[in-house]
């Protein structure tokens, strides 16, 4: 196993971070701040926010048994993202492997970063094909990247092959969990300790409703964190976020109730999809959203969009020509879209 320093960019590892006014004083008990050029009117929002935002840390730390700091949060999971790019890959030399189809953002993050992506289709379930992708690795390899539940597809990957490459793989596996709390598994938090290399990403933006406040977090080891944190911008998470963010984690029985009724309803999605005569196929998902395989995707699109309804096209991905991607709305929302497909498929 190559340790973390050495998976890390030589820049990275020898890099001496910015020190902030709100880094380098840790008291507790001042009361006037001359230390970082401030406007002193304006209570709260002309002070700069906590830069490790230790308060909403200490709260998720609580509810998914880990420690603070093996938790990084960042501007949306596309922070996260890039911030793996520029610790790990040297452009020009290094390169990442990905299961495909996936998020987009991990090939967008490479090719900004100029770093090759070597995609390795999944098999027709969706399921990655772990030795491939493994065979596919090198000395200069030095991300993996799965997503679970898995979108577009909306299915699980199988723990067992997560796990095999855990085991094999070198470098940093990275598990996308942005829809894990609609999923029928657990998280792989479970086995954080066990895998240093390990980093699980989730969000605020799907079962939280928080996708407007841009707020992502990974979980890894104690060392991976404190690379984030030495990359990041200093107050990447602005201070209305935080309090947003604070206030939703004090919800958390309705956001258990939203993710009950999303997954009844994905229940009832599929059923109602699955006997249209336009429907060929419903992928089984783990995630709030379906996607189902249709007889004219383009023309099933246009038509509802005219109609005002907007889904996904996913046709041009890999495995899923005539595919839609379709996200499950309110019960009002769901019945809209599933009269206007019956009305389709009567014209
Ligand atoms: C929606 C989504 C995210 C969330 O991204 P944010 O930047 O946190 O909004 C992450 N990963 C996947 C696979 C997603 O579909």
């Amino acid at each position: 196993m190559r340790t973390i320093e050495e998976l890390t960019r030589r820049c990275i590892n020898s890099l001496k971070p910015y020190s902030s006014a709100r880094n380098e004083y840790s008291g507790k008990n001042a009361t006037v701040f001359l230390d970082a050029n401030e406007n002193p009117y304006n209570n709260p929002l002309n002070r700069y926010p906590d830069p490790l935002q230790y308060d909403i840390k200490e709260i998720i730390a609580k509810n998914k048994g880990i420690a603070a700091d093996q938790i990084f949060l960042g501007n949306g999971s596309d922070e996260a993202i890039d911030l793996m790019y520029r610790i790990f890959c040297n452009p020009g030399k290094d390169n990442v492997i990905a299961m495909e189809p996936s998020y987009g953002m991990y090939r967008v993050s490479a090719d900004t970063n100029d770093i090759e992506y070597r995609a390795i289709p999944t098999d027709d379930s969706f399921q990655p094909d772990i030795d491939r992708m493994l065979a596919s690795a090198d000395n200069n390899t030095k991300l993996m990247f799965f997503c679970s539940p898995n979108n577009p597809s909306g299915n699980l990957i199988e723990r067992g092959r997560l796990i095999r490459a855990l085991d094999n793989f070198d470098g940093i596996t990275i598990v996308d969990e942005a829809y894990i709390d609609f999923a029928s598994e657990k998280s792989l938090i479970g086995i954080l300790d066990r895998y240093p290399h390990l980093v699980i990403l989730q969000t605020f933006s799907k079962a939280w409703g928080m996708a407007g406040i841009r707020l992502g977090m990974a979980f890894a080891s104690p060392e991976i964190i404190a690379l984030m944190n030495k990359v990041k911008y200093p107050y990447n998470i602005n201070h209305l976020t935080q309090q947003a963010a604070l206030e939703q984690l004090g919800r958390s029985e309705r956001i258990a109730e939203w993710v009950r009724e999303i997954i009844t309803e994905r229940g009832i999605m599929a059923e109602k999809l699955g006997v249209l005569p336009i429907c060929l196929h419903v992928y089984p998902s783990d995630a709030n959203f379906i996607l189902v395989r249709v007889t004219d995707a383009e023309d099933i699109y246009n038509y509802l969009t005219d109609m005002g309804i907007i889904v996904r096209n996913r046709s041009r991905i890999a495995l899923c020509s005539n595919s839609l991607r379709i996200t499950i709305g309110t019960p009002e929302e769901n019945r809209t879209l599933m009269t206007a497909l019956n009305d389709y498929c009567k014209k």
